[in-house]
């Protein structure tokens, strides 16, 4: 049986790292406080953004919840970003997606400062990705990334595979395997034969939004498994990943729930910290 990659765990060890980070920039009298843009009335939004409220809450840290009606418009949207990124007392801005529908999202997320930009999703922030450079970079492939440090797993050398491109989750996965020296190939619905190309991997990451669609069979016998998918299937949440026919050929895989996502969050408050260091 595959060893199970616990998100919790790893999120859990993260804690005191963050809390002594968190101490320095205080005693060096740097406060460090998150805004949260919510517009429209999406649950699972409004459920994120409590949930980030309290996480924060647990680190001491202030948030500013800016909240705006469904049929807000765009320009005063643009404002509210306008207004966070002038106030030097906000360190990071968290944009809650989706906004509603008659909004241009590229636009209003373009116009985060990119030093604020605590979901890594401006462009200019992908760019510093792509080079190599330092910058804020997206909560959710820092996550994978965190899980493999946490459980000794060194990508240098190893064959990924990522199966999705997507801005936020498959395209930034595979940048950051690659700068940690693995050999990556990126699968996107266009790929032929994904499944001959996951057997090859030695870390496969899932981020297709396919529920238990990765099976047994497109896995290499010992390979590392990190799940990103969430979806829900018949009041159960699942992964993009069959885990228990996968778990029984994996030397390891990330559960759903309890694995990428868990340390998703705690990456929104090391990119606060990152962002409150940089400015620093
Ligand atoms: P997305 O924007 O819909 O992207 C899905 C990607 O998967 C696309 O690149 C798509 O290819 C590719 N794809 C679709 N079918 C495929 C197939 N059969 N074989 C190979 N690739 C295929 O989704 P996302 O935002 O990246 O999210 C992916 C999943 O992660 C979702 O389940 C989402 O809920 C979950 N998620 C989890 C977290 C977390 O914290 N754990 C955070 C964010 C998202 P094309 O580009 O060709 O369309």
């Amino acid at each position: 049986m595959a060893q199970i990659l616990d998100g919790r765990e790893t999120a859990a060890a993260l804690e005191p790292v963050f809390r002594a980070r968190l101490a320095a920039l205080r005693e060096a009298g740097r406060e460090v406080t998150l805004a949260i843009v919510l517009a429209g009335d999406s649950r699972p939004s409004e459920m994120y953004a409590a949930f980030m409220q309290k996480q924060a809450a647990g680190y001491g840290i202030p948030v500013r919840l800016v909240r705006e009606p469904a049929d807000v418009t765009e320009a005063a949207l643009l404002a509210d970003i306008e207004t966070l990124n002038g106030d030097d007392a906000v360190t990071g801005i968290l944009l809650m997606m989706p906004l509603p529908a008659h909004i241009d999202a590229e636009r209003v997320v373009e116009a985060i400062d990119p030093d604020k930009d605590i979901d890594g999703l401006t462009t200019a922030n992908a760019g510093r990705l792509a080079a190599g450079k330092d910058g804020l970079f997206p909560c959710t492939p820092r996550a994978c990334m965190a899980i493999l440090r946490h459980y000794g797993i060194d990508p240098d050398g190893k064959r990924a595979v990522v199966l999705g491109r997507s801005n936020v989750v498959g395209g930034p996965a595979a940048q950051l395997l690659q700068r940690a020296n693995a050999t990556v190939t990126v699968c996107h619905s266009h790929t032929r034969d994904t499944a001959a190309l996951a057997r090859e991997a030695d870390i496969l990451v899932a981020a297709m939004g396919r529920p238990e669609t990765v099976t047994a069979d497109m896995v290499k016998p010992g390979a590392v498994v990190l799940d990103v998918g969430i979806s829900r299937v018949g009041g159960r949440t699942v992964g993009d990943v069959a885990y228990d026919e996968v778990a029984q050929v994996a030397g390891a895989v990330t559960p759903v729930p309890g694995g990428v996502g868990s340390v998703t969050t705690a990456m929104v408050i090391e990119s606060l910290i990152t962002a409150a260091e940089r400015r620093a």
